[in-house]
């Protein structure tokens, strides 16, 4: 395609018929939270926007550990970029992955060829960190994509018909032992929601499973779970999963993973066929060629208007971006990377109108983590809710925040189904 704006084509390349060619390019990278809100902060102005992500959709990262439980289907977290930006007709959208930029020529390599833009926006977001643990990710799961998701559900089912074929007790103990590595509000909802996947539905699906047969560990290095929730609510959180018989424990590392086996720090081992790797995200890869400054995790490190300090015409956002606010980095969560996404568009413009640039405040709209069915714990400032409560307002909050209508009354029709049926619809194992 000869658009501007088209790998090859350039900032010079031939203008298209509307006029588009005369103004500037931005090019954005990544669709996630903040790419999208950046690219909708620029609907209206006078840019041609280029849009580019390695993947085809938007994804809702929060509740990939449902579809990795057999809760939702992967349609149902994500949706086309091309449907949720088809009205914003100074936008085109490129599936390809980034495989560098020059910030000096102002290009991005793109495998089709270079990309020229006048004004970057770099949301590449995050990617699993196993800190280099020896077998982590190479045998364990990750949950950062759809295809993460899909392996890991595929591997959860199959380890029921493989202890269905063994009449050895200790494969079976291995099999049915589920280890998720990290207390933060994904392992703390993976955990829960593979306990509710084994108790409610698939010993209905199984009838010779006892539920005693079935371990869930979930395993945290510090001393408690929920690091950033109010003490109350990280003992409440542990009481709810103790409840659901999963078993926690405090101070315990995993220092490698062989497929069969966890080793923790310190020597320690224990039989197990599942690893969830919960315990951390860092910078995408993309971060670690822009040649700047990276603070920890690999974040870059941005000024307080979200741009690269001395290159004006680069903004960094969401996960990707490292920047302080009261003493503490801007946390790595979703209303962050949509704010930012916001401003960054919004000061694109001002720059382009020669106005001040307006400094980053990041609003903390609350914390939210459910532990299954009735239970969850919630904070909103200083007010803390937990149990049914908190669980109503994770639900609402989830289903408000899902981008389509369509999305929102399919996972909603999804959990009512679930809720009095007791049932989980996407219990498919599509591939080993
Ligand atoms: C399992 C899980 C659960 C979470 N739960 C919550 C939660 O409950 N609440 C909350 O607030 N936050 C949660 N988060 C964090 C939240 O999802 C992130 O903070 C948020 O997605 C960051 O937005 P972003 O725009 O920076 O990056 P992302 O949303 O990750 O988007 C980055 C995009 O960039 C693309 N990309 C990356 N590199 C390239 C490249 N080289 N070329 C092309 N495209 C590229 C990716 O495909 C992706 O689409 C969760 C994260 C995970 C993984």
């Amino acid at each position: 395609v000869a658009a501007r704006g088209a790998p090859g084509g350039g900032a010079d390349a031939a203008a298209s018929a509307d006029g588009d060619g005369l103004r500037p390019v931005v090019a954005i990278v990544g669709a996630g939270f903040g790419g999208l809100r950046a690219a909708r902060a620029l609907a209206q102005a006078p840019v041609r926007v280029v849009l580019i992500d390695r993947h085809n959709h938007h994804l809702f990262q929060p509740l990939l550990y449902q579809v990795a439980t057999a809760g939702l289907a992967p349609a149902d977290i994500a949706q086309p970029v091309r449907s949720i930006l088809a009205g914003q007709r100074n936008l085109d959208f490129h599936m390809a992955e980034v495989q560098a930029v020059d910030l000096g020529r102002r290009t991005l390599k793109l495998p089709a060829g270079d990309l020229a833009y006048d004004y970057l926006i770099v949301a590449a977001g995050g990617q699993t960190n196993d800190f280099g643990l020896a077998g982590v990710l190479r045998h364990g799961f990750g949950l950062k994509d759809l295809q993460d998701a899909l392996r890991l559900r595929n591997h959860l089912l199959y380890q029921f018909e493989l202890a269905a074929q063994t009449d050895d007790r200790r494969e079976c103990a291995a099999l049915l032992t589920f280890t998720v590595v990290g207390g933060g509000p994904t392992g703390v909802e993976c955990a829960g929601a593979i306990s509710e996947l084994v108790r409610l539905v698939l010993v209905r699906d199984y009838p010779w499973l006892d539920q005693a047969d079935v371990c869930i560990w979930l395993l945290e290095a510090a001393d408690r779970l929920l690091p950033a929730f109010a003490p109350p609510l990280q003992r409440a959180a542990w009481q709810m999963l103790g409840r659901r018989h999963v078993h926690v424990r405090f101070n315990a590392a995993v220092d490698a993973f062989d497929g069969a086996t966890v080793t923790l720090r310190g020597g320690e081992t224990f039989p197990s066929r599942t690893l969830i790797w919960a315990a951390g995200i860092r910078a995408a890869d993309l971060l670690n060629r822009l040649g700047a400054e990276q603070a920890r995790l690999g974040r870059v490190v941005v000024t307080p208007t979200l741009q690269l300090p001395g290159r004006p015409e680069v903004f960094v956002i969401g996960d990707a971006a490292y920047l302080e606010q009261d003493g503490q980095p801007v946390p790595m969560v979703a209303p962050a990377a949509i704010q930012q996404g916001r401003l960054a568009g919004e000061n694109l413009q001002r720059l382009l109108r020669r106005e001040a640039l307006k400094p980053f405040v990041y609003r903390d709209p609350g914390l939210l983590a459910t532990i299954g069915r009735n239970d969850a714990v919630a904070q909103f400032g200083r007010r803390t809710f937990r149990g049914f409560l908190a669980w109503v307002l994770w639900l609402s909050v989830h289903l408000v925040q899902l981008i389509g209508f369509r999305n929102r009354l399919v996972v909603l029709i999804n959990w009512a189904w679930d809720y009095f049926f007791y049932d989980r619809a996407s219990r498919l194992i599509t591939s080993r």
